[in-house]
């Protein structure tokens, strides 16, 4: 049954309200329905990813479209985003709104999303016919390539800071999330005869001190606040020492003539990494070996970053004003062809070698993995978490074998690990965000984390602050009256 706070007064016919329909006790299908009554906005509309829920991809849009003003994007992650071809597909008519730089990495992400939803239906097909059975719905792809090209008319990119007007009641503002490329904070405007309620939706929020990107924007007013509560009851270690760790593993493993090999994520983790290196570089703390890109769309993304530069922070723009590139260096080598890709194997020069995915689920990764994991000289060096059942799990968790293309491989290469990289806020850093307010909002939702962590956080909020608190379920619908 759902839980309902008594502080959440019953729906009114003239008051606005909230319906959640995902990310609600689980992490991804992010997707927010705000209805002010003259107004209808849908906040993010996200693909559902963990298993159990797959199935709600495939249902019809549980708000109607045809009414619909606006969907405003917090950012362009898969589970941010990935519904929004099939709601064009579906009968979406209205403007999608999003930061400039999530309008044009929405375009990047949904693209190549659509090529592996296309990928894997094809595979299905065939493995279906050869073993002659049918499964329990038709195989076609969650959205295509010619659903994405129907989209992205539709979406229009608002520079930080200015406001836009959605309806006779409704204004919109993209705050710095800190998070990913274009990642935002949408604070929302509601009028009312008796005044002004402001409804801030987190989206994703970012550690404070990252590299490239602005801080997240502290908020002193909010009526209702819906924040993400992915590491609700944890806290990340100091990640003030990964430029330590990457010389470290580096400087030993090209020194025995090894590779590190990086399973890298395109967006971002890949951006981080070469900032990283690029500082590294520049103060001679590594030696000067090649340092190959080997992803397509992480060099797409990497090139929005450069054309981006409103989302920089201080010391990111500051390396620009000194006339230097914050993510490329000389020895950085852009790998765009499956041939030039395969060629780095034949390089017998040690070398850094970035590849997606950074699960090694699939990609340019599982390639390079099989001409290294089998060498005690080279390093496999993970940045990010390894869902449990991946190939990255497994190489992690130190299995003696693993299973790559269809083949078994000695793992003899050094595995390890960086820690402190982490796209998003801890328990601290969502603390800190939330103290900024000046008075308590009327209700807090907890939103976008296992069940167990948005609870945790929510039990915290309730013991520190007195706030009402809301950890609401898949569907349920809350007035925000302003009484
Ligand atoms: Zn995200």
């Amino acid at each position: 049954m759902p839980q309902i706070n008594a502080c959440f007064v019953p729906m009114q016919d003239d008051g606005a309200r909230l319906q959640f329909l995902g990310a609600n006790r689980q992490v991804t299908g992010s997707r927010h329905y705000l209805d002010t009554g003259r107004c209808r906005v849908l906040v993010d509309c996200g693909q559902f990813q963990e298993r159990p829920y797959l199935d709600r991809n495939w249902e019809p849009s549980p708000v109607p479209l045809e009414s619909l003003d606006a969907v405003v994007l917090t950012h362009a992650h898969i589970d941010h985003c990935g519904l929004l071809p099939r709601l064009v597909r579906q009968g979406l008519r209205a403007p999608i709104y999003a930061t400039e730089a999530s309008a044009e990495l929405v375009e990047i992400v949904l693209r190549d999303s659509a090529h592996i939803h296309e990928e894997d239906a094809a595979f299905k097909q065939k493995r279906h016919r050869k073993e002659g059975r049918t499964g329990p719905h038709p195989v076609v792809p969650l959205f295509t390539n010619d659903d994405v090209d129907r989209l992205m008319p539709l979406v229009r990119g608002v520079p930080y800071g200015r406001r836009f007007r959605l309806g006779q009641d409704l204004e919109a503002v993209f705050h710095d999330a800190g998070h990913i490329l274009g990642s935002a904070i949408v604070e929302f405007s509601v009028r009312r005869p008796a005044g002004t309620d402001h409804v801030v939706f987190s989206g994703d929020l970012g550690q404070w001190d990252r590299p490239i990107l602005r801080d997240p924007t502290l908020l002193e007013e909010a009526d209702y606040v819906i924040m993400e509560s992915t590491y609700g009851d944890r806290e990340h270690t100091s990640r003030e020492d990964v430029e330590s760790q990457l010389a470290a593993a580096i400087v030993r493993t090209v020194g025995r003539g090894g590779n590190v090999v990086i399973p890298t994520f395109a967006i971002e983790r890949a951006q981080e990494l070469m900032y990283h290196l690029s500082r590294l570089f520049e103060q001679h703390r590594i030696p000067r070996v090649p340092v190959y890109l080997d992803s397509p769309m992480a060099i797409a993304v990497t090139r929005l970053f450069d054309r981006h530069r409103e989302c920089y922070d201080e010391i990111t723009q500051e390396i620009v004003n000194r006339g230097r590139q914050p993510l490329g260096f000389p020895s950085l080598r852009l790998v765009r062809t499956p041939e030039e890709s395969k060629a780095i194997n034949d390089s017998k020069m040690p070398a850094v070698i970035m590849a997606t995915s950074g699960m090694c689920t699939a990609g340019r990764i599982k390639h390079h993995l099989v001409h290294n994991v089998g060498r005690p000289e080279c390093m496999v060096l993970f940045t990010g978490f390894q869902v449990r059942g991946t190939l990255g799990r497994q190489i992690l968790d130190g299995n003696p074998e693993v299973r790559i293309h269809g083949r078994m491989h000695r793992v003899r290469a050094e595995v390890a690990e960086i820690q402190g990289l982490s796209g998003h806020a801890d328990r601290p850093a969502l603390l800190r965000w939330l103290s900024a307010l000046r008075r308590p909002p009327r209700g807090l939702f907890l939103v976008h984390g296992e069940e167990s962590s948005s609870l945790a956080l929510a039990d915290q909020v309730r013991r520190q602050w007195n706030w009402n608190v809301l950890v609401p379920h898949y569907q349920q619908v809350v007035a925000l009256n302003g009484t």
